[in-house]
């Protein structure tokens, strides 16, 4: 029997032989040409593939196509019909591997959430992959930054999350694009030196980006029915609250984009609720 694993030539292989998709749509950002889903080559490979069947493709995806990653009519790549122009051309870059009507949802709360500019950011160089899974044990969902071992960076969300919690996570790829982020980013790229920094300094890193997020967040959506995890770390205060609190504290409940809701989330930030919370990095929450 097949064990999950690697080829020889480093190509992931699944428990049932076959390469599994999201290593794929992972390789084909990695190292492909997004021209290739503009058009479907003359050979198209079916979706369901052993290492050795995409052992070529791997090399060099453009010598051929493979069904429903760089085809045309890719549906990881779709983009539903109300969303038109730049945005809709920057969210044909970011793969979304869940039903359609659940990449529809989250692809339409990314356009409601963020400039086209701030989409394009996202969706530039080796752009950004959306994973959705039945459940998440711990948070509703997080962000694999660009790192050794992290070609492409990642959100995983579990299936059903609402706005918080999507664009939340879209929000520490969008800071990590612009060095926004509290983490040590070099284009990008998470610095390796960070690593090696003492944990206290690491944790203090983790708070100060997890608690920005949250306000920018805020910033960028209208009240939302599930607020995040972190809301439950202020003293004194019940999650509910907190969050109102920052609502309208932030932009008075109004859902900005742009330079506007970057401005609102850091002009308020020490005004709100979140900015007390106590985030110990043995509990668990949204990451
Ligand atoms: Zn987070």
């Amino acid at each position: 029997m097949f064990r999950r694993g690697r080829t020889p030539k480093g190509i992931p292989v699944g428990k049932d032989g076959y390469v599994p998709r999201r290593d794929i749509v992972r390789r084909y950002q990695e190292i492909g040409d997004f021209r290739d889903s503009e058009s479907d080559d003359s050979v198209i490979l079916p979706g369901r593939l052993t290492p050795e069947q995409i052992a070529e493709w791997w090399e060099n995806p453009s010598v051929c196509d493979i069904e429903g990653i760089d085809t045309k009519e890719s549906d990881i790549y779709s983009v539903p019909l109300s969303i038109r122009g730049k945005k809709r051309k920057a969210l044909k870059r970011i793969a979304v591997l869940s039903d359609r009507k659940e990449s529809d949802r989250i692809k339409k709360i990314l356009a409601d959430s963020f400039t086209a500019e701030e989409l394009e950011e996202m969706a530039e160089g080796r752009s950004l992959m959306v994973t959705v899974q039945p459940h998440l044990r711990d948070c509703t969902g997080f962000y694999l930054r660009r790192q050794d071992g992290v070609p492409v960076p990642e959100i995983v969300l579990e299936e059903g999350t609402t706005a918080d919690g999507i664009v939340h996570e879209a929000v520490h790829h969008l800071r990590a694009r612009e060095g926004r982020s509290a983490f040590p980013t070099r284009n990008g790229v998470l610095d390796q030196g960070y690593r090696r920094l003492p944990k206290s300094e690491r944790d203090t890193i983790v708070g100060r980006e997890e608690k920005e997020t949250v306000a920018e967040t805020v910033a960028r959506t209208r009240i939302d029915p599930v607020e995040s995890g972190y809301y439950d770390r202020i003293p004194g205060q019940s999650s509910r609250a907190a969050y109102l609190h920052d609502q309208e504290v932030i932009s008075g409940s109004k859902a900005l984009k742009g330079r506007a809701a970057v401005k609102a989330a850091e002009r308020n930030y020490g005004r709100t609720s979140i900015s007390r919370a106590i985030l110990s990095a043995n509990r668990k929450g949204k990451r």
